[in-house]
């Protein structure tokens, strides 16, 4: 199963089953204007078989993450601090080459974009067979046949002839089933999917989510999945971590998370998207304020400019102490259990009926 750390920052050993471990991931890029510190202190932990979906708005640090996992940051203008454990293997120290054998086959992204993934100039059926003769030693036969499989597993139809159209041949939703059997015709252990679905219709949206469940089970894959819509979490994700300017601020189960959340900023983002079967009358409620500066993020709680709830805690702790994130299923953030249940209950929950 995924579970997630049990202390942000510490170095502790990978479990039994744990595939990936990050452990303190601190990312930072070098701007004219300064250092843009776009992840800072990160940790969580998948396992195989299970998703663990990553929330937060734009600039939150999650797509900078899972682009850092998979080495594509640039080292030029960027320092990686931290472990990143694949199997035990730390890829923050890895060679180029190391990373170049690791990508697409144990580990593989689908992007929001196919049409920026997959080149134009070659056939769907040659970007699919490249990555399995390349990590495989297939012959092109072998990978040209193992491409057509992909394809059907993918629910293209006629993929006989399929094979040989080029990207702009293909619907919208017929390029991402492509990237995804791209992503996955190395059987990878790690699939990371970011907002894989949003440039796409609801149904489509529905039939990609639906066929990466099916997949999962039939690849065992661990799964990343990238996104700002909760309500696609709810369904496609085990556990959840919440991530806000590049930390996580909150993480449990998706059941825990969505049913009883416990940080104001995931009672924000709750509060302010529409909900399946909710009532119609009660209105949304955007979170004040816009996401903090990673250039010169706040002092202390990274969420107190924005936040409602900073009169609840004694003293001036949110803007001076950043709130650590506690083991197991937690929220940083200085409202004790008490208040957070109690501000949950009274004030949050009859906004999300
Ligand atoms: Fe709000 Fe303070 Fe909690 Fe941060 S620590 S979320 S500012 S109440």
């Amino acid at each position: 199963m995924t579970t997630l750390t049990k202390t942000e920052g510490e170095k502790a050993p990978t479990g039994p089953d744990s595939f990936l471990s990050v452990r303190d991931l601190r990312v930072r890029f070098s701007t004219e204007d300064g250092i843009v510190k776009a992840v800072d202190g990160l940790s969580f932990d998948v396992e195989r078989g299970r998703t663990l979906g990553i929330v937060g708005e734009s600039g939150s640090g999650k797509s900078v993450t899972n682009l850092t996992i998979l080495g594509l940051h640039n080292p030029k203008s960027s320092t990686v601090e931290g472990e990143i454990l694949l199997e035990g293997k730390d890829l923050v120290t890895a060679s180029e080459k190391e990373m170049e054998k690791l990508r697409g086959n144990k580990v593989a992204m689908i992007f929001q974009d196919p049409l920026t993934a997959l080149s134009p100039y070659y056939t769907v059926g040659r970007q699919i067979a490249e990555p399995f003769m390349k990590h495989t030693g297939a012959s092109k036969k072998e990978a040209r046949e193992r491409a057509i499989e992909m394809l059907t597993k993918v629910g293209i139809p006629q993929p006989k002839t399929r094979v040989d159209d080029y990207p702009h041949q293909f619907s919208g939703g017929m390029r991402q089933r492509a990237m995804i059997a791209m992503a996955l015709v190395c059987d990878p252990d790690l699939l990371i999917a970011d907002e894989p679905t949003t440039a796409l219709d609801v149904t489509v949206q529905a039939q990609i989510l639906d066929l990466l469940k099916d997949l999962q089970q039939e690849f065992g894959s661990a799964i990343i999945f990238i996104t700002h819509d909760l309500g696609v979490i709810s369904d496609m994700a085990d556990d959840l971590l919440v991530m806000y300017s590049g930390r996580a601020v909150e993480r449990g189960s998706v059941r825990e998370v969505l049913r009883e959340p416990r940080h104001p900023y995931t009672w924000g983002l709750l509060s302010s998207m529409p909900r399946l079967g909710g009532s119609t009358s009660q209105p949304l409620t955007p979170i004040p304020g816009s996401p903090p500066s990673l250039l010169n993020p706040p002092s202390g709680c990274p969420f107190h400019p924005r936040c409602t709830f900073t009169g609840e805690v004694p003293g001036d702790r949110c803007s001076t102490e950043r709130p650590p994130l506690g083991a197991g299923r937690a929220a940083a953030c200085h409202l004790t259990a008490e208040q957070k249940q109690t501000i949950f209950i009274d004030k949050i929950q009859p906004r999300l009926r």
